[in-house]
């Protein structure tokens, strides 16, 4: 089983914000804003790629549903999910981050890439 599918399960603990029949909203263990938090499927899907268009329609409400619940909605915030080796994604089942509480800068390249090479 998977990490998100054990948290999905309770298996392993998590800090829920909001959860609904198809998903669960909680706060990143290792957060890199004020606010930092992952929206998973309860089912396990791989990655966006994998995504349907019906379940992400739903995604898309649950996850405007959270950042209301958080009063990101107003100032604004971050949707972010890593896809693959090359996205540097991490956690084998789809999740989304939802950055905000502060203005956010956007830094995105390692330490050894360039713009220039893009
Ligand atoms: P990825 O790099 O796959 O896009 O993101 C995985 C995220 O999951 C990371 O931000 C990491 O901090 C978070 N994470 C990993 N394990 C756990 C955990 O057990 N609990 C919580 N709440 N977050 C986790
Ligand atoms: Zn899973």
């Amino acid at each position: 089983m998977c990490i998100f599918c054990k948290i999905v399960a309770g298996e392993i603990p998590s800090n829920r914000v909001l959860e609904n029949d198809e998903f669960i909203a909680f706060h990143d263990i290792n957060p890199v804003a004020p606010v930092h938090i992952l929206i998973i499927p309860k089912k396990h899907i791989e990655n966006f790629q994998s995504v349907t268009p019906e379940l992400m329609a739903n995604m898309t409400s649950f996850i405007q549903d959270v950042a209301k619940e958080l009063c990101l909605d107003k100032n604004g915030y971050r949707l972010v999910t890593n896809n693959g080796k090359d996205g540097g994604q991490e956690a084998p089942h789809l999740h989304f981050h939802l950055l905000g509480g502060a203005k956010l800068k956007w830094t995105h390249l390692t330490e050894n890439d360039t713009h220039k090479s893009l």
